[in-house]
């Protein structure tokens, strides 16, 4: 087995993708020595225990924080800011402070000016995940041929990254180095939009009358029924990432209805050949993914 990447790991947050993490380095027992794991409730604690994920828990992030080599906040984004204000005075000199957020711009906003010079930020983000929540929602091969991108901070120490991607890489993720800004639009426009739309079709169906809604129900394969996988997400980690990504998300928002406003006049006129055309592109884009493997 190869030398562990740390010593000991800190997960702050232990729910789908923290309890993953934990799961990996209880597997592989090179991530790190040892995993300490921290959430908001002992309810949730307790269950991790029982589940035998993580050396020892801490309802206490502070405490949590304490002789780690490496914390990583698997937290919702709005919740950074508070968390790390309490952390950062218990960071260990040299210890690595990553995340998984899925907004990078505001977490080096709200996390940056907090870390203690001697200590190394290294924002991260796997590109993968669930709509389950919790630590009972984590596996081993959630991270497996998926992407995980960092956006290191201008002059960020290069042995840091490293440690951190090659985490990653144990994870069985591949790790790309990227501008905060650029990844937020990049997602803005591959989740964050298809997350708004799935949720606003499912608001619209909800607010049909009597039988029509209904019929949406017993009639969902048609469809609605993908979008409700991805509408089941959770509300508050949702609720963050739209309000830490407004800027890109707005933008991609208004690209889309302009799009869709162009389709709409297209089936008013009965322009076939635009609609063709636009299908054809939907097709073209299923089936790039399907040969990089990311479908
Ligand atoms: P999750 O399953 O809901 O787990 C969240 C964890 O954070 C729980 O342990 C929870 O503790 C803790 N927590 C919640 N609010 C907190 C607060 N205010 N202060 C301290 N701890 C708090 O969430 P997840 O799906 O793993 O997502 C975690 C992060 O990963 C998010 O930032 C998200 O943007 C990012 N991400 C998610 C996905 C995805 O598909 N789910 C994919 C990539 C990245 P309790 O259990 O005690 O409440």
């Amino acid at each position: 087995m190869a030398e562990p990447v740390f010593q000991r790991l800190a997960l702050i947050g232990i729910g789908l993708i923290g309890s993953s993490v934990a799961r990996i380095a209880r597997q592989r027992g090179d991530l790190a020595a040892e995993v300490v794991a921290n959430a908001r409730s002992q309810a949730t604690l307790d269950r991790v225990r029982e589940l035998g994920i993580a050396d020892r828990t801490e309802i206490d992030p502070a405490r949590a924080v304490e002789g780690a080599d490496c914390v990583m906040l698997c937290a919702p984004v709005g919740a950074y800011a508070a968390l790390a204000e309490v952390i950062a005075p218990h960071l260990a000199p040299g210890c690595v402070l990553t995340d998984v957020g899925s907004t990078k711009q505001s977490v080096i906003r709200d996390v940056g000016p907090l870390v203690p010079a001697g200590a190394h930020f290294v924002p991260g983000h796997p590109l993968a995940g669930t709509e389950h929540s919790g630590p009972d929602a984590g596996f081993p091969e959630l991270f497996q041929g998926r992407w995980t991108l960092l956006t290191p901070p201008p002059g960020t120490d290069a042995d840091a990254v490293e440690r951190v991607a090659e985490l990653w890489r144990r994870c069985g993720s591949m790790v790309d180095v990227m501008e905060p800004g650029h990844h937020d639009r990049v997602l803005a426009i591959v989740s964050h939009l298809p997350h708004l739309i799935a949720f606003t079709i499912c608001s619209t169906a909800d607010d049909l009358e009597g039988e029509s809604r209904q019929q949406v129900l017993r009639f969902a394969a048609s469809g609605f029924r993908d979008f409700t996988r991805i509408a089941g997400s959770d509300p508050v980690m949702w609720r963050d990432i739209f309000l830490n990504n407004r800027e890109a998300l707005l933008e991609m928002l208004a690209r889309f209805t302009e799009d869709a406003q162009a389709m709409a006049r297209a089936v008013r006129w009965g322009d076939g050949a635009y609609i063709e055309q636009s299908v054809e592109r939907g097709r073209k884009i299923r089936r790039s993914l399907i040969e990089l493997k990311q479908a």
